[in-house]
């Protein structure tokens, strides 16, 4: 009591026994011991079983060593869902360096930015990403060495480095030593945001939340030894949402696949006998709408997780019909992927399917491994009641939210204002504790005065028969301020079937009439690089 040391502070110290740095790469280590001889990557027509992996982890990283590559140093790896993209998980961040996954879809200047900007000592790239490669290393004054995968499934591309990737691994000694980083505080991974203005933000991770992350995600999605997860989840974005390291901890078994296409996907899913995949809700809907000739049947129920964007209800029922269950999940790249999740209640299955699928397609609680969620009025950090109705500002905190922004303290403080990780995603919070995203702080629509969610009124759109895809943003109105313009894709052979009036007329049968689109605009909808539909150049046409 008082000044007395408590009895629990004295001869209970830390130590070799009883700590030990959490990270993810033991996670290889373990399942390379327990099950060595199962498959642990299927590609194409390779199998790489869990000791292969292990050894080849080994290799990677002694081969890194040896090119002087060490703690605190930044590799890039270039590359879509193969296994050295993979393998890079384990072997850049069991040397203590930090792996830099960037995004396939990026131009040269971009990635020329994030090579400089990360100083990257190293590159792994793509053949097939080579030419854009090339091209950055050429706008760099001190471009980074480059070693080449020259995948058997590539299409084409070309080889410009200085080795390949197999020949790069028989560099490495397969006897080196595992001895995982001793501070769990430091950096993993370096993940670029996806800048839809100005230069990206380079997001930096930690040990620690890895390993969480990646144990929160295995625990929400119920991941078993027995998984066998399809990669339709591009492996750059955010890590895979941690599943790189997620299927590993539970010694299941990764499929790769460099790109997603629903002739391919369709049947791996019956004959590897998937259990589990991932996807942002554009991944679904390539899926739902893919001709009825590259879709197949399979007797198992698929779990898939999808998250990124909002799935609109009426795509997650599609997919449940087709022999899919949904799970929703929420997260930014600031938080190493998914950080919340719509957990599923035992009353909801009482309720009609299309009732399912609106409650699933809210963003949920949080995982167990993120501390908090609040919704808040983002001028006081006051909660907004719960409700359903009032908007906030979506902050989170907890073991999985990010150090920093790399070499930016004022976009860092920013963020992190309060002790929160402000989202800039506007929420309500229901009754029960459920968040629900309404738009992202810029896309909300201030219609004379009242706020119209543009999810909202995308979620009718993708009701109406016609409809493939929807976005809806503000244009300026004399009279209102702003109204919702829609700009709309239609299905494969509902082309001139629907006129602009159409389908203003079914929104304002369907919702409140201030809400619906005053202007519809047909045709293909833009994308980022990892599918979210870029909003920004739909208000750019608004003027
Ligand atoms: P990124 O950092 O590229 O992963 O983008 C993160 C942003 O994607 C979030 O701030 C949200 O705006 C959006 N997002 C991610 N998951 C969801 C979801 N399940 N529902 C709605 N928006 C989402």
């Amino acid at each position: 009591m008082g000044d007395n040391v408590s009895i629990y502070e004295q001869g209970l110290e830390k130590n070799a026994a009883n700590y030990a740095a959490l990270s993810p790469v033991s996670f290889l280590k373990r399942a390379a011991t327990v099950y060595p001889d199962k498959v642990a990557v299927i590609h194409g027509d390779r199998r790489i079983t869990y000791r292969e992996f292990r050894d080849r982890v080994s290799r990677f990283a002694s081969a890194l060593t040896k090119r002087g590559i060490g703690k605190g140093d930044t590799v890039s790896l270039f590359a879509p869902n193969v296994p050295a993209m993979l393998e890079a998980h384990y072997a850049v961040p069991l040397i203590g360096a930090v792996l830099n996954s960037i995004n396939t879809r990026l131009d040269a200047p971009t990635v020329a930015f994030i090579l400089d900007h990360g100083e990257s000592k190293l590159v792994i790239s793509d053949r097939d990403l080579n030419p854009v490669m090339k091209e950055a290393r050429a706008q760099m004054v001190s471009p980074p060495p480059v070693i080449d995968i020259d995948d058997v499934l590539a299409d084409g591309g070309e080889l410009i480095g200085e080795a390949e990737y197999e020949t790069f691994l028989l560099e490495g000694d397969v006897d080196y030593p595992w001895s995982l980083p001793d501070d769990e505080w430091q950096a993993i991974c370096l993940n670029y945001t996806s800048g839809t203005t100005g230069n990206p933000k380079g997001v930096v991770y930690h040990h620690r939340g890895a390993y969480l992350n990646a144990l929160g995600n295995s625990v929400e999605f119920g991941l078993s030894a027995d998984a066998v997860y399809l990669w339709t989840l591009p492996m750059f974005h955010c890590n895979g949402w941690c599943y790189t390291w997620a299927v590993t901890a539970v010694a299941g078994t990764h499929v790769c696949l460099r790109k997603v296409d629903p002739a391919l996907v369709f049947p791996m899913i019956r004959d590897h006998k998937v259990t589990h995949m991932c996807g942002a809700p554009i991944v679904l809907t390539m899926l739902i709408h893919a001709p009825d000739d590259q879709k197949c049947t399979f007797p198992q129920t698929v779990k898939m997780v999808t998250g990124g964007a909002a799935p609109p209800s009426a795509v997650i029922s599609n997919m449940q019909k087709m022999g899919f269950r949904i799970i929703h999940m929420y997260g930014m790249t600031e938080c190493y992927g998914p950080s919340t999740v719509c957990a599923w209640q035992d009353d909801w299955d009482g309720l009609d399917e299309e009732r399912q699928a609106v409650m699933a397609a809210r963003q949920g609680v949080a995982l167990v491994t993120l501390e908090e969620q609040r919704v808040v009025n983002s001028e006081t950090m006051e909660n907004v009641p719960a409700d359903g109705k009032t908007i906030g500002e979506l902050v989170l905190r907890g073991n999985t939210v990010m150090r920093g922004y790399l070499k930016n303290g004022n976009a860092t403080a920013e963020t992190f204002a309060g002790g929160w990780l402000h989202t800039g995603d506007l929420a309500v919070m229901h009754p029960d504790s459920y968040v629900e995203i309404k738009d992202r702080s810029k896309d909300i629509i201030i219609s004379g005065g009242e706020n119209i969610s543009s999810l909202e009124v995308e979620e009718v759109l993708y009701k109406h028969p016609d409809i493939m895809e929807a976005a809806v943003v503000a244009s300026p109105h004399e009279k209102w301020g702003e109204t919702p313009s829609a700009y709309v894709t239609l299905k494969p052979g509902s082309d001139g079937k629907v006129s602009a009036d159409d389908v203003i007329a079914y929104c304002r049968e369907n919702m409140a009439k201030f809400k619906a689109p005053t202007k519809v605009t047909f045709g293909p909808l833009p994308k980022t690089s990892t599918g979210k539909i870029q909003k920004f150049v739909l208000r750019e046409r608004e003027g």
